[in-house]
């Protein structure tokens, strides 16, 4: 691993100094890093499970927040307690703020807590590596290209349900910190969450209860970067923290692959993420930001 990254960093310094200038400053300002964004994965993984109110999840917690200040970037993490089928949790969402040229805020999010199991060893290299890490590299990507938009990265704890799925036991962080929003009037302009996105054998679907133009600009993009095999037509409806904001009236999407077999199985390990899977939505989102703050712009100012 080591060893390739110093290859490709002299193959890159090679081959600025042979073609000037331009590809120089593509060298310093590099696309998404599927690579990067698979080590994060490998090391979330090396904590092991990581359900909401455990020591590994405030390992993960201190993870995401030294790598971001490594970064540079700037990070708030927001303690809360969530009453669970288990008792009282200590959970903590993880903001990242990237001050853009206007206040409005597009918040991207996902979430970092594996979900709990009693008996098995559930790692969760997708259902929730993936996410953190994807976040972690585009938080580093807009620091070093700041937006129209402020962007908050937003690392969702609690969003798995302890025992079975329902409305009180799921979503804890999203729900905690929508609601918050809501009541001081500080709801973001739009909300894109993305959750299981490393699958190696990556296939998209549009989340039925997504804001379509949203949804529809994200499309677009796959498509103009010749990644249309991977955000498939065709629509299914998927609960996750996007559905809080929906339900403030915020417009907010889900990219999510839920064709993924290993999924809640102890076989969701590392193995089955890709560096190019990630790179692949990492590239799609980044591209898509453009379309998305214009057509926020177009629609005017937020509602009071
Ligand atoms: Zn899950």
């Amino acid at each position: 691993m080591r060893r390739s990254f110093v290859g490709s960093l002299l193959l890159a310094l090679v081959v600025s100094v042979a073609l000037g200038g331009a590809v120089a400053q593509e060298t310093k300002a590099p696309a998404f890093d599927g690579v990067a964004a698979l080590r994060h994965v490998e090391r979330l993984v090396a904590i092991g499970p990581r359900p909401a109110g455990s020591p590994a999840a405030a390992k993960t917690r201190r993870y995401i927040v030294d790598e971001l200040k490594a970064a540079r970037v700037s990070v708030k993490v927001e303690p809360f307690e969530a009453d669970t089928p288990h008792g009282r949790l200590a959970m903590a969402n993880v903001v990242a703020v990237l001050p853009g040229r206007r206040p409005d805020v597009i918040l991207i999010g996902g979430h970092y807590d594996t979900k709990w199991f009693r008996e098995l060893t559930f790692v969760g290299a997708n259902d929730g590596g993936s996410s953190t890490a994807l976040l972690i590299e585009l938080a580093r990507r807009l620091r070093e290209r700041p937006r129209e938009y402020t962007y908050w990265i937003v690392w969702f704890d609690g969003e798995e349900a302890r025992e079975t799925w329902t409305a009180a036991d799921s979503l804890y962080g999203s729900r905690r910190m929508a609601a918050e929003l809501a009541r001081t009037h500080r709801l973001p302009r739009a909300v894109i969450v993305a959750d299981m996105i490393g699958d190696r054998d990556l296939g998209i679907r549009r989340e039925a209860a997504s804001t379509p133009w949203l949804t529809d600009a994200i499309w677009a993009s796959a498509a103009r970067l010749g990644h249309g095999a991977h955000f498939l037509g065709g629509s299914l409806g998927v609960e996750d923290d996007h559905v809080p904001f929906l339900r403030h009236g915020v417009p907010a999407t889900l990219l999510i692959d839920f064709d993924f077999p290993p999924w809640h199985t102890p076989e969701d390990t590392l193995d089955k993420v890709s560096a190019r899977s990630l790179a692949v939505v990492g590239h799609v989102l980044l591209d898509a930001l453009p379309a998305i703050e214009d057509g926020l712009t177009r629609s005017g100012p937020p509602r009071p």
